[in-house]
């Protein structure tokens, strides 16, 4: 029998990081010491006394039941107390807070409450790509904001044609950035509420990074702006924050309406997160936090490693003011693809074309900090060799 694949799925855009996959491993099989700044994954273990949380709650019986479907009480308690702690947002965790199998979860998952076929999603182009893969998901119809660098990779919502703002259902926004590593100020987000709330839009905002700061002004909450109660639901992870990228949990929080929406999808496709990794994640929002200002600095360092010593050499690198992202200008007339697989057989470092978030990201590729000093300061050096 011919296997009969659905549209949704035989229509999803090809793998963009196939040619660079494919590079990759050619020059791995000849032998070369290849540095991967290719993915946004923390090298960092996660902090000891998180492991020691789960490891005692994974013996408690109860735990290895069924979880309850939207999260385990104090889990969403602990996260509105940490909203309240470092937004100064006042949530309710029985109706405004749920939790995720991972924040790419939620993601993925929101369209399925909010989106019917037709209806049109705006996405940040470049942008985590789940955004328009789940609206494509639902038969909903992506339309593209580019972000550019002259506008500090800020979406112009004034360029928003006024029939596209008339039938958008939802806007994706995501500062601090992947792949751009910007941040939004107070003035875009007001703007921002102000224009959902004028065209009925609902704003689906994704906070992965909002603990991955440089500077003294630590990354706002959409959920600050007043009026935002109304029309945006906000999404924060753990997988950041605390190096928990392989414990898959995170939360959403925000307007009642859209969470409990949320909630609904969730209960009829999955059975929640682990109770012993929702008591782990209780200690890792509850407890004492310098293990994540020790881990700001230690990014810190290896921004300067790598964005200083290339910035200093010439390189066009934006030097991140959050997220463990830098964006590198490729040489006038090379493509992202060509930048990357020339530095990929010539440096042996392994970066990401920023194309694979979207055309608008032609001209960049993307590096991490998940590697350490010496590693950055490597990669730098044969860069700067390159030339
Ligand atoms: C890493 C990342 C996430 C979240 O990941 P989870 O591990 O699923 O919580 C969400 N959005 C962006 C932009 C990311 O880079």
């Amino acid at each position: 029998m011919k296997i009969d694949i659905a549209r949704r799925i035989a229509t999803l855009p090809p793998y963009p990081f196939a040619r660079i996959d494919e590079l990759k491993a050619e020059q791995r099989k000849r032998g070369v010491d290849l540095i991967d700044l290719g993915i946004g994954d923390p090298d960092l273990p996660t902090p000891p006394h998180i492991v020691a949380a789960l490891r005692e709650a994974a013996t408690v019986a109860s735990h290895h039941r069924y979880p309850s479907y939207v999260g385990m009480m104090e889990l969403r308690a602990a996260a509105a107390a940490f909203c309240k702690k470092r937004f100064g947002v006042t949530l309710d965790p029985a109706s405004e807070v749920v939790t995720l199998i991972g924040s790419k979860e939620g993601i993925a998952h929101l369209p399925l409450a909010l989106v019917d076929p037709g209806d049109v999603v705006l996405c940040p182009d470049p942008g985590y790509p789940v955004y328009a893969v789940g609206t494509q998901f639902c038969g909903g119809e992506v339309y593209p904001l580019p972000l550019r660098r002259a506008n500090g990779f800020l979406p112009d919502l004034r360029a928003i044609p006024a029939r596209v703002a008339a039938s958008a259902k939802v806007i994706w926004v995501n500062y601090p950035n992947n792949p751009t590593a910007a941040l939004a100020p107070r003035a875009f987000y007001e703007e921002l509420v102000a224009f959902a709330r004028a065209h009925e839009i609902v704003i689906a905002s994704d906070l992965a990074y909002s603990e991955m700061y440089f500077g003294e002004e630590p990354p706002l909450s959409i959920l600050e702006i007043p009026g935002a109660r109304d029309v945006a639901i906000e999404f924060h992870s753990l997988s950041k924050t605390y190096n928990m990228t392989g414990w898959r949990v995170g939360f959403a929080a925000g307007n009642r309406e859209l969470v409990g929406a949320l909630g609904k999808v969730k209960t009829n496709v999955d059975s929640g997160v682990f109770e012993a990794v929702q008591v782990a994640a209780i200690t890792a929002l509850s407890g004492d936090q310098s293990c994540v200002v020790a881990q700001r600095q230690i990014y810190k360092d290896r921004r300067e490693a790598l964005c200083g010593t290339l910035r200093r050499a010439g390189f066009d690198v934006i030097v991140p003011e959050a997220t463990f992202y830098a964006l590198l200008a490729c040489p006038s007339g090379m493509t992202s693809l060509d930048y990357a697989g020339k530095i990929l057989e010539t440096a042996g470092v392994v970066v990401t074309p920023a194309t694979g978030f979207g055309p608008t990201g032609e001209g960049f590729v993307r590096l991490t900090l998940c590697a350490d000093e010496k590693r950055l300061a490597e990669a730098a050096a044969r860069l700067i060799k390159m030339g």
